[in-house]
């Protein structure tokens, strides 16, 4: 079965993790709009230059460069069986301008975790800057990618103040894009409290009992 998934949810409630989780259970590509951005500045290029000051402050970069970057990656061949979104869309403008390219959502999981433990979580989250492995904040020893043995860094906007201005653009900006995915009946809310594990059974086990519902 095809899957076109959107992840939702505040900075730091592991979207990426179970994202990437996702995708290599189903075989799909795991399209994270924040590593596309990143690799962007860090390869110097034009698009680069242009998102770099909006992500290092925590602002959103604007919706017309954002529906580019995702019209051009969904326009690639191994989208044809399904893809996860995460970190797109994130204002109502972004959606309404998804759904104008033709492409149907199935289901948006949606994981919410206290803003105290997002704080915390953020504050102890280490990254590989090669392929965006996330350590988990259970992990402690871990300090190089199992994946591509570089060392784990620190993500330049997980600063305790730069955090604060993410949450309440999220509040402010993404929150209220869910209301437009409920009334479509296609959202799959989900606890991020608990280990990356339990938070992955909770989402599988929603999406296939939903799936079931609807045969
Ligand atoms: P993320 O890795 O998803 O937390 O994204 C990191 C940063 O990239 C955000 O704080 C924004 O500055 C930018 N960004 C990523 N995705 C989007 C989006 N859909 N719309 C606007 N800005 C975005």
């Amino acid at each position: 079965m095809d899957r076109r998934l959107v992840l939702i949810g505040p900075p730091g409630t592991g979207k990426g993790t179970q994202a990437q989780m996702l995708s290599e259970e189903w075989k799909i590509p795991h399209i994270s709009t924040g590593s596309l951005l990143r690799e962007a500045v860090e390869s110097g290029s034009e698009l680069g230059g242009v998102v770099e000051q909006y992500m290092r402050s925590g602002e959103l970069v604007p919706d017309n460069i954002m529906l580019d970057v995702v019209k051009e990656r969904l326009s690639h061949n191994d989208v044809s069986g399904g893809f996860i979104l995460d970190g797109f869309p994130r204002t109502i403008e972004q959606a309404e301008g998804l759904d104008r390219t033709g492409i149907d959502i199935d289901r948006v999981v949606y994981i919410y975790v206290d803003e105290d433990e997002i704080i915390r979580r953020l504050l102890s989250r280490y990254e590989c800057p090669k392929c965006g492995y996330i350590k988990g904040a259970e992990n402690n020893k871990e300090d190089v990618c199992p994946k591509c043995g570089v060392k784990l860094v620190r993500r330049a906007d997980d600063d305790i103040d730069i955090i604060k201005k993410r949450l309440k653009v999220y509040r402010e900006q993404t929150e209220p894009l869910l209301d437009h995915y409920k009334d479509r009946g296609i959202v799959l809310e989900v606890d991020g409290n608990g280990t990356v594990e339990e938070v992955f059974r909770r989402i599988e086990k929603g999406l296939i009992d939903e799936d079931k519902h609807q045969e």
